[in-house]
Formats: structure tokens, sequence, C-alpha cells
């Protein structure tokens, strides 16, 4: 059975699994792993094979001794890389810029082109390259290959990638809609025609990732035509600890009015607002425990957070014109049915109707959850990040070989 190693390298983590590409969204992965706290105290390697978990306390001082590590863990207990079919090393990369609209096969050309748009990214991007360094050191004959999360929205119509600012400077700093959770997205969007019957060409649809970090798209015919991300992933939704779209003019007033720095008013708005900043809590499942004991503030966040959904929603059936289907995934979207129904409540005079019944099911696969006679189908699709690049990347490996370049 083929494998596929995948890389989420983060600053001071590393997300890993191994994952078969063929797979359905709902099976486990043979392997999941994280590499907590690299370069600082509290240190951690936590290893999940075949559902059994181990934690390792000990310092680790960068990633190359993290991911080494991580791999010597996995070799111990029998699913290392040399014991299973590797084909491939699929790392998810956040920003592709204009540059790149397909995962690419790494090689120099490409680990430079990256570099580029460090400016665009420049938490997400450097640390990215590092997990591609190390393991392309550690797994050498193995082709790698970079999965970009703005790859699906890049060729979005002008009107929706552009900010109503001044050209010049836009286009000197490359300042325009990216889009993120493009991975999911489409992994999600993709399956949507399937469960209509339809042909993909002939499907517009909204999809929902309602995870920690949240995002919309609207889609055309498997071509998104606006998403809720900007360009960065702090615009749109009101989210886990994201405050989403804000009036600009904020910032402005904070630095003038509170003498913040930019780096407290970064933290502010991507660490400390969202549902987090009104509440206390960004997981959903305690926001709902404290809604239950009628804590204000936690309804409030709630409130917000819907009112913005349901913003979205709405502006995006305008875009579309015609909508076939409206789906929700990720953490929030596949698991909280309270904030399906509300998101959708009340909208029976613009064709949309929700089947309690099949929304309080806790099924896990992918399921309609709107009413028979609902005109806009409705359903649930959980996403699965890690094996849309595991695809992704066995797919441009096969390239790779059938091209003689392995
Ligand atoms: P990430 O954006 O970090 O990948 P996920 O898509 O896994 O996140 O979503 C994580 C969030 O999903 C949690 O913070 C929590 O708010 C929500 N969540 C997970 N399980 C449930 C559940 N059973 N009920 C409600 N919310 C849930």
């Amino acid at each position: 059975m083929a494998y596929v190693l995948v890389l989420n390298s983060g600053s001071s983590s590393i997300k890993f699994q191994l994952v078969n590409p063929e797979n359905s969204a709902t099976d486990d992965p043979l392997v999941s792993g994280l590499v907590e706290q690299i370069g600082e105290p509290g240190g951690a390697i936590n290893v999940k094979v075949n559902g059994e978990k181990t934690r390792e306390e000990l310092e680790i001082p960068d990633h190359t001794f993290g991911l080494k590590r991580s791999l010597e863990i996995m070799s111990e207990r029998g699913v290392g890389p040399t014991d299973v079919e590797l084909v491939a090393v699929g790392h998810r990369v956040v920003h592709g810029g204009r540059l790149f609209s397909e995962p690419q096969l790494l090689n120099d050309q490409i680990i430079s082109m990256i570099e580029d748009l460090i400016p665009l990214a420049p938490l997400h991007n450097p640390a990215n390259l590092d997990g591609i360094r190390v393991a392309q050191q550690i797994l050498p004959d193995i082709p790698h290959v970079a999965v970009f999360d703005t790859a699906f929205f890049n060729g979005m119509p002008p009107a929706a990638a552009l900010y109503a600012i001044n050209n010049e400077v836009a286009s000197k700093y490359d300042v325009r809609r990216y889009g993120f959770h493009g991975t999911s997205h489409e992994f999600v969007s993709q399956q949507v025609p399937k469960l209509l019957d339809k042909d993909p060409m002939e499907v517009n649809q909204i999809t929902l990732h309602l995870g920690n970090g949240a995002s919309a798209a609207a889609i055309r015919g498997g071509h998104p035509i606006d998403t809720s991300m900007g360009l960065t992933p702090l615009a749109g939704l009101a989210m886990g600890t994201r405050s989403g779209d804000i009036d600009p003019g904020i910032i402005f007033h904070l630095v003038r009015q509170a003498g913040m720095s930019i780096d407290e008013i970064d933290k502010l708005l991507n660490r400390q607002s969202g549902v987090k900043g009104i509440s206390g809590v960004n997981d959903f499942r305690q926001l709902r425990q404290m809604i239950e004991e009628e804590d204000a503030d936690a309804w409030l966040a709630y409130n917000i957070y819907i009112h913005q959904l349901r913003r979205f929603i709405g502006s995006y059936m305008i875009a579309l014109g015609r909508v076939d289907a409206i789906t929700y995934t990720a953490g929030v979207g596949e698991n909280d049915s309270e904030v399906r129904q509300d998101a959708l409540y009340n909208l029976d005079m613009y064709g949309i109707k929700i089947d309690d019944e099949r929304n309080e099911s806790p099924n896990r696969d992918p399921r309609e959850i709107s009413a028979a006679d609902s005109d806009i189908k409705v359903f649930v699709v959980p996403t699965n990040e890690e094996l849309a690049i595991a695809q992704k990347a066995a797919h441009i490996a096969d390239e790779a070989r059938e091209a003689g370049l392995f």
C-alpha cells in the first residue's frame, strides 16, 4: 500500500501524518503526530499509530531534530519511512501568491519562488520552508511536493480578487485577495456535484469551512468566484480567535488613541479577538456550555459569529445568482448542528429549509441536511486537508516518476 508523509510545519511546531491517499475523508491516517514547542521550553512529540497514542517530552532545539526524532519514533513502532511504501512527501505551504495555482514538485527553483513570497506570509512561509529543507535532507530520494493553501483561489475574477485601494500601491505590494483554506474548499466542493448527481460544470455552490479559522467560498462550475479571506487569513468571518472583517479605520484609531504598536494590534486581531475576544473561549463546545449557563458574553459572541456568517451567505447567493448547494465542513461545520441551523434559519423564502432530524443525525459521512422540498440543498461534507494534500502529492510524484525524475 502506498503512503504519503504529509507535513505542516509551523514556526514552533510540525504536524505530520502518514496517509494512504486512497483513504476516504473519515478514515484515520496510519500515523498522525505533532512536534510541539520547537526551540522553546516544554518540547514534546506526540505520535498516534493505529489509534494508540504516545507522548515523549524532551527538548527540541530545531525542526531537524524534531522531524528526525518523529521518524525514529515511527520506525520504532514499525511504521517508519522504510517500513512502508513511501511514495511522496506532501508539504502544506500557506502562501502561493499569484505564482501557484497547482501543487508543485519541489526543486531549487520552486523553493526560491516560495522564498520570494515570504513578504506576503512572513510568519508562515519561512516555517513551511524550514520543514521542506529538513524533510528533503532526511528523505532525499522521495519526491517532495508543495500544496498551496491559496492555489484554488488563484484566478478569481478581478472584481472579487482586487480591493478598491490605490492601484499603484496595490500592484507594487501585491495587495489583493488571495484566499486560504483552498485545499479544503476544493476537496469538499468536488464532492457536492456527486451528492447532487449533477455535472460539476453546472453546479453553483457555497462552501463554509468553519474550524478554528473559518472561511466561505462561492464556487461556479468548479471555479471560485469569491472567498471571504483576503491578503491574509484574518479577513472575512468572525473566527475562533480572529476578528474577521473589521473597519480598517479601527487600526488607525488604536494606533492613535491607544498608542498600540502594529505588533500589538496584529496579536489583538489574530489571537485575542473573534469568539474568544468576546466570550473568553474559542472552542464551540465550551461556548455552547456557557450559552446553556446563560453567559451573556458567550451569547453575544455566538450571535456575532452567526450574523457574520449570514452576511457572507447572503452576499454569495446574490453573487452566484442561482445556488444549488450550501455545504458545511470542518470542526464547527461538521459537528455543531445549532450553528448549521442558525446560519440558515428562516430562509424558506429563498428556498432553503433545514430538516431538523437530518441535521441532528450524528453521521460522519457526507450527507444532506436540507428538507426534501428545499430548493437549495444543504450538505455536511467532512473535510480532510491532509488526505487532499496526500492525493495531490501522490499524483505529482507519479508524474515525476513517469518523467524519469525519480
Ligand atoms: P482547525 O481550524 O484548527 O483545523 P478544526 O477544523 O479541527 O480546526 O476545528 C476545530 C474547532 O471545531 C474547535 O475549536 C471547536 O470549536 C470545533 N469543534 C470540534 N468538535 C466540535 C463539536 N463536537 N461540537 C462543536 N464544535 C466542535
